[in-house]
């Protein structure tokens, strides 16, 4: 008998007698919901209850019409009326980039210095043993103090250690004296060419560099250490779950980032699953050796491809174009590699069966990588399921290579709705109105034969499901702009996002046989919620709360009990 975790006794119900028949003892009933999964059809199938083994493998859903067991299982959770959906997949995060993004100290929200220097002073309270204090997100302009700040403003609430904070920008760091000593920045200081120290009247550094200085002092930022890895990995776990997010791709994992899931699967603390893609080839090779790994602690972790990188983003005008861009003509971006380097690279894993994922943004990048991928698939055959990550800006010809791709070897599209919304302005700039149509274009993707996956590419967004589901069928942002959806054409449908965010997000990561949707043989990761997302409105369901989230038969989130939630411990898995 598995340990089952403290809330998940105090919810069922043990029920006493076992029963011979279908269901065996040790099996769950979960009862009394609104129940609905993406079928095998790939349509939506409603239920109104479901049976999982004590392995967290799901054994039967129970229909409209069809008889609940009434007997034969030892634990009843009562749904309550609830709706239930399977666990949400992000298909695009940056794992410890999240975690990390929430172990340091975010400034965003401050709306005056002394309002930041009583959080800052708040912070150093907190972690006593952080030996540096990092974190970012201050701009002066919002403080509306007409200046930079200084170093003896941050040695007022910090003097014991340094402190060191990048601008909302990332062009500028704030120092305390203490970083300023570490980085041995004095009045004699000389500026390296293409940055700044701010000075004081009399010379002294004032505690602000700007650019190519901030290496002065950023070079003794101690790396982080396994704990603090652990640590950020908690927390983005955290993140990911309480959203209701049982699973997610990570995108560009180092050799300490694998070591960390493996670290959190080792101590039976991982709960989310991830499907890891190691950043380029080396860290990839490093991790994986000859191939992709198996899937570890029952279907929880799997380095399952590489990411490479193409080009930038659209909003810094990396993004690799094929015309100049409209609001600077004398450039169209840069990619990181040639048609010939990416061809390399990607042959090198493909020969290894690792899949896949290019992230690419412009329409040149796009364009490159679907040639690149035609010609390879004459040599590499089969079910390859080769990813887009993005694929923001696709031109009209391209389509048809992309049909081309999916049909021969299968084209995942990695889009982020979310992006949508927050970028359209910055788009309609970078792009002009010509280009607009062949942006973020789910619906297009979708009729060319790729296979959509959503995601949020947290932390560069939050890792909410609800918000990008709300986009994905509306094209509208929070604020209700633009009135209609901004290039309406390129909705999906509820389904389609439902699908996008679970059964072919698994899909998109080789694991539609393991988790994805709630189905016989498939794993128990299904979320309550108190919004139906195929029937609310899209305003309603930017606004889901996440009531319960269940990963493999065992409850990891509790919003009725969140810090018991947050401590219940995934059961141990048996298989
Ligand atoms: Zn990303």
């Amino acid at each position: 008998m598995m340990a089952r975790p403290a809330l998940f006794a105090a919810l069922a119900v043990l029920v006493t007698a076992p029963a011979a028949s279908e269901t065996a003892w040790a099996d769950t009933l979960v009862d009394n919901v609104q129940g609905q999964t993406i079928g095998a059809d790939g349509h939506v199938e409603r239920f109104k209850a479901m049976v999982f083994d004590d392995a967290g493998v799901v054994k039967s859903l129970i229909h409209e019409g069809e008889k609940t067991p009434k007997k034969g299982f030892q634990y009843r959770i009562d749904g309550k009326g609830r709706i239930m959906l399977p666990g949400m997949i992000d298909a695009h995060v940056h794992v410890m980039g999240t975690g990390f993004a929430a172990l340091t100290l975010d400034l965003s929200d401050t709306k005056s210095l002394s309002e930041a220097l009583a959080k800052i002073a708040d912070y150093a309270k907190a972690h006593p043993d952080r030996p540096w204090l990092l974190g970012g997100g201050w701009n002066q302009e919002r403080w509306n103090l007409g200046r930079f700040p200084t170093a003896a403003e941050l040695d007022a609430v910090v003097a014991d250690r340094p402190v060191w904070l990048e601008r909302a920008d990332g062009h500028a760091n704030w120092a305390n004296s203490a970083a300023l000593k570490a980085g041995a920045v004095t009045a004699a200081t000389q500026a390296p060419a293409g940055g700044e120290i701010i000075r004081l009247a009399d010379g002294t550094p004032a505690g602000v560099l700007v650019d190519n200085a901030r290496p002065l002092i950023e070079k003794l930022v101690p790396p982080p250490t396994a704990r603090d890895y652990d640590t950020a990995f908690a927390l983005a776990q955290q993140d990911f779950y309480r959203r209701g997010l049982t699973a997610v791709a990570d995108m560009g994992a180092t050799m300490e980032d694998w070591q960390t899931f493996r670290r959190a699967g080792d101590a039976n603390t991982l709960y989310v699953r991830i499907m890891v893609y190691g950043a380029g080839i080396d860290n990839t090779i490093r991790i994986g050796g000859p191939g992709p790994t198996p899937w570890l602690y029952a279907d929880r972790l799997r380095l399952n491809g590489i990411k490479l990188l193409l080009d930038g983003a659209l909003g810094s005008r990396g993004a690799w174009l094929k015309a100049p861009y409209h609001d600077r003509p004398e450039t169209r971006g840069l990619p990181n590699f040639t048609q010939t380097q990416l061809g390399n690279l990607m042959s090198r894993a493909a020969m290894d069966n690792y899949q896949i994922a290019v992230h690419a943004i412009g329409d040149e990048a796009n364009a490159v990588l679907l040639g690149a991928m035609e010609d390879l698939s004459q040599t590499y055959k089969g079910d390859r399921r080769w990813r887009i990550e993005h694929a923001q800006v696709i031109d009209a010809p391209d389509w048809p290579v992309a049909a081309r791709v999916a049909k021969s070897v299968g084209l995942i599209a990695s889009m982020q709705p979310i992006h949508q919304t927050s970028d359209r302005l910055m788009a309609e700039a970078r792009l002009g109105p010509e280009r607009l149509a062949g942006a973020y274009a789910w619906a297009t993707a979708k009729a060319n034969g790729a296979s959509l996956a959503f995601g949020s590419d947290t932390p560069v967004e939050r890792a909410d499901p609800w918000a990008g589901f709300a986009a994905a069928i509306s094209r509208i942002d929070e604020n209700g702009q633009p009135a209609g959806g901004w290039q309406p054409q390129e909705r999906v449908t509820r389904e389609t996002a439902l699908a996008a965010y679970t059964a072919d997000a698994a899909y998109a990561g080789f694991a539609e046989k393991r988790f994805g949707r709630l189905a016989p043989g498939l794993r128990a990761d299904f979320i309550f919620v108190d919004t139906d997302p195929m029937t609310a409105t899209p305003s309603a369901i930017r606004q889901t709360k996440v009531l319960e989230t269940w990963v493999g038969g065992g409850k990891v989130w509790d919003a009725a009990t969140p810090e018991g939630g947050t401590q219940s411990a995934a059961p141990a898995p048996k298989r």
